[in-house]
């Protein structure tokens, strides 16, 4: 594979365009009235009204099979829905990850019980799970996982512990990554992934004040949990592996560009004004728009490789690499450009919104993996590691 012709111009089918208006005029009316510091939250706002309205409009599981209450449609489809959630701001964190990565993970492993169970519901946005990798001292090295899941006469006992765990609090489920053979010092071999019930006796959720005062995320400790024996997700041991699969749905989304958005929006009306505008402004506007509008063709590129059924992991890290790198840098910018100006001038939201943004940045590039370990898979890519 040539590394310079694996991402192909691609354009979103007129199709899948078709959607943008439905969804546009929705949120419109749904979320517009919310202020924009709070609408900067966006994928990581939380509001499970909202999820499940989104559902009945049949806005969530765009790709996942009729059968199990999706939408049978393609990447493309659900990559504009997508891009018009982010764009508005609006508060989809409720669903966020049980619609991007637990349904299409267990529509690929799980077994038809399990299919069953969770997929329709988390297409009508009224079941939420969460994500249970990172480890205290095995966050980019998730082979060294120490939580385990011993077999006993009722199924498996989980005991252990997970951190950064995003909305645990708010969700019904983790699928969490364990070890259920051998040593961490095996690395990779004898991981699972399984399926918890976070109601169950022996679950602890503790949510952690993030630099901006919110906790969204969480530490989750394990005492003795009984699990069902069919709590693992696919095959016992091909843990590894899955969580390899789940881990490109959670980068290959235009959320790694986006999520600066909603503060440049702000900004951008603001420079649009007689008292806004400036010649340092006016370029300053280019310059971030000359970076997202390549970003978002390859994160369109990425999609079409998804439609086309191929798996875009190398891809998928770059964009998120290059992705998470101009939206951190856009709240610096507008402070540059802001500060100045005579404080009283500029609008006190746009300022709430900036101060929100600056402090959440640090962590765009360290949720879903690292920039080093996005490097590193790159590099991999390309032959040079
Ligand atoms: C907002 C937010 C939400 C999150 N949500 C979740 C979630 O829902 N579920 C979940 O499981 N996790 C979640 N995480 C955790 C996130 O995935 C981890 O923080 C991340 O994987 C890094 O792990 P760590 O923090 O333990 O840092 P470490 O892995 O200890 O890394 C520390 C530094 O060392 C570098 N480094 C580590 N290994 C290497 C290497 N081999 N080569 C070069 N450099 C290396 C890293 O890049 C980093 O700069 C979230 C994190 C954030 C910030």
């Amino acid at each position: 594979m040539s590394a310079l012709d694996s991402l192909h111009l691609t354009a979103i089918p007129p199709e899948a365009e078709a959607l943008r208006a439905q969804v546009r005029a929705f949120l419109q009316d749904a979320v517009t009235r919310i202020p924009a510091h709070v609408r900067a939250r966006s994928w990581g706002g939380y509001d499970s009204n909202l999820s499940r309205e989104l559902g009945q409009r049949g806005f969530l599981g765009l790709t996942l099979p009729k059968e199990y209450g999706g939408g049978g449609r393609t990447p493309f489809d659900r990559y504009v829905v997508v891009e018009e959630f982010l764009n508005f701001g609006a508060p989809v964190g409720s669903h966020w990850i049980a619609e991007r990565q637990s349904a299409p993970l267990i529509l690929k492993y799980g077994s038809e019980e399990q299919k069953r169970s969770f997929i329709p519901a988390i297409c009508r946005g009224e079941m939420y799970f969460c994500i249970g990798m990172s480890e205290p001292n095995a966050g980019s090295d998730l082979a060294s996982v120490k939580t385990r899941a011993t077999r006993n006469d009722k199924g498996w006992v989980l005991n252990g512990q997970k951190i950064w765990t995003t909305n645990a609090h708010n969700c019904h489920c983790m699928i969490a990554l364990v070890r259920t053979s051998g040593t961490g010092e095996d690395r990779q071999k004898g991981l699972s992934q399984v399926i918890v019930d976070l109601k169950l006796p022996g679950v602890t959720v503790r949510p952690i004040t993030d630099l901006s005062g919110d906790s969204h995320f969480c530490e989750v400790f394990f005492d003795n949990v009984q699990l069902a024996a069919d709590a693992v997700l696919g095959r016992e041991g091909d843990g590894w592996e899955q969580v390899m699969s789940e881990l490109a749905f959670e980068r290959s989304g235009p959320e790694r560009l986006f999520s600066s958005i909603v503060l440049f929006d702000e900004w951008l009306a603001y420079v649009r004004t007689p008292q806004g505008r400036t010649p340092e402004s006016v370029r300053l506007a280019g310059r971030i728009i000359a970076q997202l509008a390549p970003l978002r063709a390859m994160s369109v590129a990425v999609t079409g490789k998804l439609a086309r059924g191929d798996s875009p992991v190398v891809e998928a890290a770059l964009v998120k690499d290059l992705g998470t790198g101009v939206e951190q840098s856009i709240p610096a910018l507008i402070a540059d450009d802001l500060f100045r100006r005579p404080a009283h001038e500029v609008p006190l939201e746009l300022l709430r919104t900036l101060n929100y943004v600056t402090q959440a940045a640090p962590s765009f590039s360290l949720r879903g993996g690292t920039r080093d370990i996005l490097r590193g898979m790159i590099a991999r890519g390309l032959g040079l590691r």
